[in-house]
């Protein structure tokens, strides 16, 4: 491989995913830039468990104090009827080899975002460059942006979400799925929970088919509020009414009620996620995060598994003898558990499951 100065990298997202890879190869002596669509970068949406493996690799990358700063540890998760009646209380599981490592930290999206973005030099950044083609030239590839510039790269790391416009050029022309359900999502104050919400512990209160999420953000002072409802229109931003919302939650304990009707501003969206796609790398251009294995909430490892894939993509460039090698290995280290978490994530929660962590019969089975 050329020397890791000469090796030209480039990003496009400046998502969890796109930054996690940048601050990745940053700190492993690379050089990289990164190219966003968007005019500033930022993240919406709601609060997140980011698990031991991805507070690992912030060590790694010598951020583990400002990670530690922006989110709070969490021990349990909870599974509550409509009620209101604790039905499972579950410690997070150890997904690393320390069997003490049986913890979340809750964070904000936004927050994880901007710890990653703050670690990259504003130079290295590109807004409004919108990614329009890509074209592959033997080991090396052009990419064309829509305000004119073009880029060649020896490496192409498409972190560009759901919607990937290299996955389709590349690998998969399958459309996203949509599961036939609404997200509506919302930040409150932390005492403007009727006492429902906890200081630390992510709380589930599901029916059969209505899950209503209560993330503390201690370190915010607030909580994240996330309710999932069955609903037929697959607009991805559905303009509906928050009536249609309340009239499904209306059997929830009447605090969850007077929560919902509170809040004046939701982030409202249609789930989608995408089937498994069975190649991700050629021998110059690969995906990471979403833009490979976009995958429902239900199981919080959308963001983990984008900072994952960045942290074992760079191991890879650092152990092999060429881009391709690299990316042939990352492939393969990702894609099996990658693929067990959409498929996983595809439960919703109800009130008569046995466990929130079905993984961890796959973990004990196929210990690595
Ligand atoms: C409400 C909610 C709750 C979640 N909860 C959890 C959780 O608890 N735990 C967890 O691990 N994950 C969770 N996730 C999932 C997680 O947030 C995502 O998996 C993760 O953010 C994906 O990051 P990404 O960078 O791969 O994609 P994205 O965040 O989608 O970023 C893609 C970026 O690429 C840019 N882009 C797109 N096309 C182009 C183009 N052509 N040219 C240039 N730029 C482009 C976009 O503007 C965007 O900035 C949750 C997601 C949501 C919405």
């Amino acid at each position: 491989m050329k020397s890791k100065s000469d090796v030209r990298i480039a990003i496009t997202g400046g998502g969890i995913g796109g930054a996690s890879a940048a601050v990745a190869l940053r700190h492993a002596g690379f050089n990289v830039n990164v190219y966003e669509q968007a005019s500033a970068i930022k993240e919406v949406g709601a609060g997140i468990g980011l698990r031991p493996p991805s507070i690992r690799y912030f060590k790694k990358w010598g951020l583990l104090e400002e990670i530690e700063r922006v989110t709070h540890k969490s021990v349990l998760i909870e599974i509550l009827s409509d009620k209101g009646d604790v039905l499972l209380k579950e410690q997070w599981p150890a997904l690393t080899d320390d069997p003490d490592e049986k913890w979340a930290r809750l964070i904000h999206r936004a927050d994880c975002l901007d710890t990653l973005i703050n670690a990259i030099p504003s130079e290295f950044i590109h807004l409004q460059h919108k990614c329009k083609s890509i074209v592959r030239h033997g080991d090396y590839a052009e990419i064309e942006f829509e305000n004119g510039v073009k880029v060649e790269a020896d490496l192409v790391i498409a972190a560009d979400g759901i919607r990937s416009l290299t996955r389709q050029l590349f690998f998969s022309q399958a459309a996203p799925v949509f599961h036939g359900y609404h997200a509506y999502r919302a930040l409150v104050n932390d005492d403007e929970t009727y006492g429902l919400g906890t200081e630390d512990t992510l709380r589930i209160f599901a029916d059969d088919k209505v899950n209503i999420y209560l993330l503390p953000l201690k370190y915010r002072k607030q909580v994240s509020v996330d309710i999932t409802v069955p609903h037929h229109d697959p607009t991805g931003r559905p303009n509906v009414p928050k009536e249609d919302m309340l009239n499904q939650i209306k059997n929830f304990h009447p605090d969850l009620q007077k929560i919902a009707e509170n809040i004046d501003y939701w982030d409202i969206r249609a789930l989608y996620d995408i089937d498994p796609v069975h190649q991700w790398s050629n021998n110059c251009i690969t995906l990471l995060g979403d833009a490979a294995h976009s995958m429902l909430h239900n199981q919080g490892q959308g963001a983990n598994m984008a900072i994952q894939d960045a942290g074992i993509l760079v191991e890879c460039l650092l152990e092999a003898d060429s881009v391709a090698e690299a990316l042939e290995k990352y492939e393969t280290l990702r894609k099996p558990v990658c693929h067990l978490f959409q498929n996983l994530s595809r439960q919703f929660h109800n009130d008569k499951e046995e466990t929130f962590f079905p993984e961890k019969e796959f973990f004990e089975k196929t210990p690595e």
